[in-house]
């Protein structure tokens, strides 16, 4: 066996020899051989392809347990590891991204009250469905807070109540002040938080989502956590605007499941992450005629997008609109509680 001493085996793997010797001790990269009297680590050439793999990966970013799991694997099997890696870094920096944009906009708006420009015209609507012996999703439309909570466990009901309730005051006349709407939100998010675990104390696993989208007069400020969702239709067109913090959607992302699959999975409603996590905060520019519309997964999971965008552009209000939508869900057979709030962004009247 060629053996390269470790100034040699670095030298030809691009890794520093203190790399090399973190990496043996933790069990990542062994060295072929370590001289019992000197301690000197020896590396087999035939190593090198391992080792070149873990500095391609560190360069990744990809964290060390990680990086052990992949650099024992090759070809087709290592590539699938770092595409579902990368996968997830988009995801999350998209978040942060979003994030990101937000405090910018906070940190550059002029304190003082904004012009209000448009206004929001809003209803909801929600149903146990056909099948739920009750209705645990808890849904609001005010002048200023849409929200939809979709309780889970033996409190979800008093869990998604409580979270929704805890929001009210968002809805308050004047509404935020520019410069102050995401320290507003992540605080009445946290309080949406303590008002849950209160409700569901020794209620075993149980909690609820939250989607929550605040009106600042030009802007709509979205807290959302778990698998409810927000979308626009916008000229004709429609977005999610969020992103499912769920197991399926994980795996979706990852490209370890199609969505056919995801479609069918049996594990589709099981939670990423609920209400007293960090929820993803995001602003979003409103421009006359666009629909918001929130929803809970007892919409998305029956009702395909095209359906929902058909439904939603046909309906020639909020009410109709929420109406509709929540009968296209049982009408697929209402398999599960289903909540609707949607909201027309409008030029003010008079
Ligand atoms: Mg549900």
């Amino acid at each position: 066996m060629d053996l390269l001493t470790i100034g040699a085996f670095a030298k030809a793997s691009g890794l520093s020899p203190k790399a090399l010797r973190l990496y043996d001790e933790l069990g990542l990269l062994r060295p072929a051989r370590v001289d019992p009297f000197t301690g000197y680590r020896y590396y087999a050439v035939a190593q090198l392809d391992r080792a070149r793999l873990v500095a391609w990966l560190r360069r990744l970013g990809m964290p060390l347990a990680r990086i052990r799991a992949v650099s024992v694997l090759t070809g087709a099997d290592a590539a699938r590891e770092v595409r579902a890696y990368w996968a997830r870094v988009e995801a999350e920096t998209a978040v942060r991204r979003d994030l990101a944009a937000f405090l910018v906009t906070e940190l550059t708006e002029a304190p003082g009250k904004g012009p209000t420009m448009l206004e929001l015209r809003c209803a909801a609507h929600s149903d146990r469905g056909h099948v739920r012996p009750a209705n645990q999703d808890t849904v609001y439309a005010g002048r200023r807070l849409l929200a939809v909570a979709d309780g889970f466990g033996p409190a979800g009901a008093p869990a998604s109540g409580a979270a929704v309730e805890a929001l009210r005051f968002l809805d308050e006349e004047d509404g935020p002040r520019p410069g102050d709407v995401l320290n507003l939100l992540a605080d009445a998010v946290r309080g949406a938080g303590d008002a849950v675990r209160d409700v569901t104390e020794g209620a075993g696993d149980a909690g609820t989502t939250l989607t929550a989208l605040l009106w600042t007069g030009s802007r709509l400020a979205l807290a959302h956590i778990g698998d409810s969702r927000a979308y626009l239709l916008r000229e004709g067109g429609l977005f999610r605007i969020t992103h499912d913090h769920s197991v399926v959607q994980s795996l979706l992302d990852e490209g370890r499941l199609t969505p056919a699959e995801a479609e069918s999975h049996p594990q589709r409603s099981l939670l990423l992450k609920a209400l007293g996590a960090d929820p993803d905060l995001r602003l979003h520019e409103a421009l006359p005629g666009d629909r918001y519309l929130l929803c809970s997964d007892g919409l998305t999971g029956v009702v395909p997008d095209d359906r929902i965008r058909e439904l939603l552009a046909a309906a020639p209000d909020p009410e109709t609109a929420v109406r509709t939508l929540v009968d296209a869900a049982n009408t697929a057979g209402g398999p599960d509680n289903v909540s609707c709030v949607v909201g027309d962004v409008v030029p003010p009247v008079g």
